[in-house]
Formats: C-alpha cells, sequence, structure tokens
C-alpha cells in the first residue's frame, strides 16, 4: 500500500495528540507502529480507519485522499476492515452472525452467499466448529480470530490492528500472531499497532515508531531495531525488551 500522510493535526481540549506527522511510503505490505503509551498511536489508526478526523492535515491511501466530510467517510469506512484491543463482538450474535450480519446489512451481501464467506474464512482461522458459539462461550483468542475473521469478510482495501493481542495472556497471543502470519501470507495490505516487538521484528516490511505525536523513526526493522538513533527510541526499546 501506500500511504501519504501530510502535517496531520489533532487535539483533544487543551492536549494535542497529533502534532504535524508527516508519512510517505509506499509498496510496503505491513506496516507497524511502536511506541510509548499516549504517544497517539490509537488516535493515528482510528484517522486511518475514518473514525476519527483529523484538525488539519491530509492523507492520502492508494492514492485516494481520505474524505473528512461524515457522507464520504460512510462509505469509506466500509472499504477498511478494522480489528481492537478489545473484541468488540457483538455479545449477542454468534460467531457466524457477527461475521455475517455486517455483511448482509452494511455491503447487502445475499445471506446464502454471506454464510458462504464467513464459513471459508471460519474453516481457514481454526473457528468453523465454534461458529454457533456466542461470545461469552469463546476464549479471548477466539473472540479476536472471530473480529479478524469479520473484518476480513468484509475484503476491505486494507486491515488496521490495534493491539490485538493487548488484552490476551500468552498463550492466546501467540495463536493471534500465528493468524496475522497467515494475513501476510495473503500479502494483505495491513497497519498493525503492537507492543510484540519480537512478532514486529518478524512481520513488518516498515516500523514507524511514533512519540510525541510525530514519527520519531522509521525504517526496515532491522535497522529500526537493531541500529535505533534517537535517545528516545533506544529508551523505548531498551524498556520493553
Ligand atoms: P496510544 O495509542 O499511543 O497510547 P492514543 O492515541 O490512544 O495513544 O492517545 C493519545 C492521547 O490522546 C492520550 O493521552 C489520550 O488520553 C488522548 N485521547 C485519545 N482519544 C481521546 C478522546 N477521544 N478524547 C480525549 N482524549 C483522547
Ligand atoms: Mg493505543
Amino acid at each position: 500500500m501506500e500511504i501519504k500522510i501530510d502535517n496531520l493535526y489533532k487535539s483533544f481540549g487543551e492536549q494535542v495528540v497529533l502534532n504535524g506527522l508527516n508519512l510517505d511510503i509506499k509498496d510496503i505490505h505491513s506496516i507497524v507502529i511502536i511506541g510509548p503509551s499516549g504517544g497517539g498511536k490509537s488516535t493515528l489508526l482510528r484517522i486511518l480507519a475514518g473514525l476519527e478526523v483529523s484538525d488539519s492535515g491530509e492523507i492520502e491511501v492508494n492514492g485516494e485522499r481520505i474524505p473528512k466530510e461524515e457522507e464520504g467517510l460512510h462509505e469509506y469506512r466500509k472499504s477498511i476492515g478494522v480489528v481492537f484491543q478489545a473484541f468488540n463482538l457483538f455479545p449477542h450474535l454468534t460467531a457466524l452472525e457477527n461475521i455475517t450480519l455486517p455483511l448482509e446489512k452494511v455491503h447487502k451481501i445475499p445471506a446464502k452467499d454471506a454464510k458462504e464467506r464467513a464459513e471459508i474464512l471460519l474453516k481457514r482461522f481454526g473457528l468453523f466448529e465454534h461458529e454457533g458459539k456466542y461470545p461469552h462461550q469463546l476464549s479471548g483468542g477466539q473472540q479476536q480470530r472471530v473480529a479478524i475473521v469479520r473484518a476480513m469478510a468484509l475484503k476491505p482495501k486494507f486491515l488496521l490492528l490495534d493491539e490485538p493481542t493487548s488484552a490476551l495472556d500468552p498463550a492466546l497471543t501467540k495463536e493471534i500472531l500465528e493468524a496475522i502470519k497467515e494475513l501476510r501470507k495473503d500479502k494483505k495490505d495491513m497497519v498493525l499497532v503492537t507492543h510484540e516487538m519480537e512478532f514486529a521484528k518478524g512481520v513488518a516490511d516498515c516500523v514507524i515508531f511514533v512519540s510525541g505525536g510525530k514519527i520519531v523513526e522509521m525504517g526496515p526493522p532491522g535497522i529500526v531495531f537493531e541500529n535505533p538513533k534517537t535517545v528516545e527510541l533506544c529508551k523505548f526499546l531498551g524498556g520493553v525488551d
């Protein structure tokens, strides 16, 4: 994917969260965002998802400008798959229905086709035997895999994942990381925020270190992790490892 971000600003009240952030990358399948808590990672992701609008600045993804008015945003959002930290499944729907309902209601796909599409993905992500279960009957890892399948079923232009493993214990984290590797095999374009540094090394084409509402360092994982240039990134990596 190709992303151009030009001078992005976002404040909440007095607090400046994104402080003139710039980015210009292309021919990248997986972008991994790392950085300290409160640095603006989720805000950036929410703006990329069309869930939040910047105060100023422009973003182009694959040559298309992200709209700022509600009408355009509504359409834009439909083309993007989003997976959050908390699983965000509908509690009163089964795993299968969580996937098929948005396909039917939002994307107007006939029920039979929606079910077929969902079941192919449920099988692939090892969830087929759980399709009739409700979220509370699934483990955290299974719920998060359903959330990933739901996002994938929409055939999004790209996927945004915000700390998809941070609510999971280590064993379940592994299961989600495997699922993300599976997406990578498909060369699915994705932007992933994670604290799993080892994983980031393996999966990222480009690593972006966001702190204080700006990109402080970026580059291929071999460079960013092995050869950090700023004291800030050194400290961050030291603290995480
Ligand atoms: P990160 O994901 O890197 O931890 P965030 O983008 O979530 O950072 O948050 C950056 C800062 O913006 C935090 O201090 C947070 O409290 C604040 N913030 C984020 N979203 C909102 C919001 N909707 N309203 C008010 N403050 C917010
Ligand atoms: Mg966050």
